[in-house]
């Protein structure tokens, strides 16, 4: 009987940079179909990711990650999140993440027949994916910091 691995090896890339290397117990990504809850032992499968938020989990630690598309790979032992754009919870910029959702909202109320509905629609879900991750940044940043 094949042995069940009891953890993943996740990594999380983009293009530019490594984010994440290591053993975690449980993975969530946003996968095209919907949110992807993967667990040690998983069948394999390949999905397209979408704008939202990457979680995993060392213990009882939840990690939080914002992506914006890219790919997932998952093998039982292992999981590639290959995305475009990601960012840590504590890396996000809210001023910025707010900034760009007023922008958004304000070009999807406009009547102006120029308007880009689509891209000002996607600005929006990244905007609001940035600020939802953003509000799961671990507190451990501020208290070893002079707070
Ligand atoms: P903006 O309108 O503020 O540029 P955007 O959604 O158009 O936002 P993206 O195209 O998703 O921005 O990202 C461009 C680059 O800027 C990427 O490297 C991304 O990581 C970074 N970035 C964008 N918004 C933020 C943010 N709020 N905090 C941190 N990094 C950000």
């Amino acid at each position: 009987m094949p042995v069940l691995p009891d953890q993943i090896t996740l990594e999380i890339v983009t293009p530019e940079r490594l984010l994440f290397s290591g053993a975690v117990d449980e993975v969530s990504v946003p996968g095209v179909e919907g949110y992807l809850g993967i667990l040690p032992g998983h069948a394999p499968l390949l999905s397209e990711l979408k704008i939202g938020e990457v979680m995993y989990r060392q213990e009882d630690t939840r990690t939080y990650l914002f992506c914006s598309w890219g790919f997932l790979e998952v093998l039982p032992d292992r999981v590639s999140v290959l995305a475009e754009i990601a960012e840590r919870a504590e890396d996000i910029d809210v001023t910025r993440a707010q900034a760009a959702r007023e922008r958004a909202e304000k070009r999807l109320k406009s009547k102006d027949p120029e308007t880009d509905f689509q891209r000002a629609r996607t600005a929006l879900e990244r905007a609001l994916a940035r600020l939802q991750v953003a509000s799961k940044a671990s507190p451990r940043g501020l208290a070893a910091g002079e707070g």
